[in-house]
């Protein structure tokens, strides 16, 4: 399978000048140079290509008219908060137009056997239909959201498993979809009584007709390469199960350790690579991949491994595995449990499988 990474500089007229901010142009100009440095793009069967303009109307798919509207308009005046956390500059409607042609542009691919992976910004899983999700504290740097918009056009075409490892809750697309029995979302993120934006329990599990749908597996502050490593072979079992056609990767690189101060934990490059291959040998007509998070080394060191397993070349970065101790491994545990009982009750045999991991793990211990 071929790999698009799909940028363009518009992606960078977002910007929060004169501010700090960590949701910043320089994140993409990091993602570029560790591609490169891994000597990952325009090689084999991994290429560059600069998506068109779209029209930013096609976010009505997935977020309300008037919560666009109320974007456009404050980012017409130049930089503007939209809460603590998220800004809007003038070159913000640039990035997202952009961000529109990009989706439609994956979508296409996806349907001619390409992995598209969308490496733009601002990030979009933590905005909801009318942005701020589920009652978050903020919009956690997201505007609109891609990835769900992706996964909204290919649950047209067959069923869908976004999922999302960014070291966050994507509770803008757990909102989105939360109704939705045709996308599944599984959801990878530190314990939410821990981090920002405090939602994505076991227990919530989707509603009505998608009452099974909605995976949240919690990992606590400190997890390490391991927790992540059986954590990944736990989606790859429920991606066996739910037997989707497509698979959308909302990829935030901010759980790798020390990429940040906002999170605490320590995966490393052998979950990223794990899960690119995970994502390439599931039998499926197609993946797309979209940048959430990530910060600092995770961009440098993640992303590459990811990439490289979607394409099914060996991992390029050395680092070293980290090891969980004994309490992360009981909490993280016991957060499967509580993920068992809550599908369980939702009459989906994706419980069988959670229990499945969890003694896979203790026969190991
Ligand atoms: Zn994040």
């Amino acid at each position: 399978m071929e790999v698009a990474v799909l940028y363009h500089d518009d992606f960078k007229k977002h910007s929060p000048y004169p501010y700090d901010h960590p949701e910043n142009p320089a994140r993409l100009d990091m993602a570029l140079e560790s591609l490169n440095a891994s000597r990952l793009i325009n090689s084999g069967n991994i290429a560059l290509e600069e998506p068109p303009k779209g029209d930013l109307s096609i976010y009505t798919k997935v977020h309300s008219p008037s919560y666009l509207r109320y974007v456009l308009r404050t980012a017409e005046s130049g930089l503007e908060w939209l809460d603590g956390d998220t800004y809007v500059s003038i070159g913000t409607v640039s990035a997202l137009e952009r961000l529109a042609g990009a989706s439609i542009a994956a979508v296409k691919m996806v349907g001619r056997g390409i992995a598209p992976f969308i490496l733009g910004r601002p990030p979009g899983h933590h905005a909801g239909i009318k942005g701020r999700a589920l009652g978050a504290p903020t919009g956690g740097f997201c505007i609109v959201n891609t990835a769900a918009l992706v996964a909204r056009d290919l649950s047209r075409l067959g069923r869908v498993v976004v999922l999302d490892f960014d070291v966050h809750h994507g509770n803008g697309t757990q909102e989105i979809f939360y109704d939705d029995p045709s996308v599944f979302h599984v959801d990878l993120h530190q314990d939410p009584t821990t981090i920002y934006p405090g939602t994505g329990f076991p227990e919530d599990t989707g509603r009505g007709r998608a009452d099974g749908t909605k995976i949240n597996i919690i990992v606590p502050p400190h997890s390490g390469s391991d927790i992540y490593m059986h954590a990944a072979n736990l989606m790859r079992s429920i991606i066996d199960v739910v037997r989707p056609d497509y698979i959308v990767v909302s990829a935030g690189f901010d759980a790798y350790t020390h990429d940040n101060h906002f999170s605490s934990i320590n995966a490393t490059s052998h979950f990223y690579h794990e899960v690119g291959r995970i994502v390439r040998e599931a039998s499926i007509s197609g993946v797309a991949a979209v940048l959430e998070g990530g910060y600092g080394v995770g961009l440098e060191k993640g992303l590459p491994a990811f990439v490289a397993g979607l394409a099914g070349l060996d991992n390029p970065i050395q680092d070293k595995f980290l090891e969980s101790g004994i309490t992360q491994w009981e909490k993280y545990l016991s957060g499967l449990k509580r993920l068992a009982r809550a599908l369980k009750e939702s009459r989906t045999s994706i419980s069988d499988v959670v229990l499945m991991a969890i003694e896979d793990k203790n026969l190991l211990a």
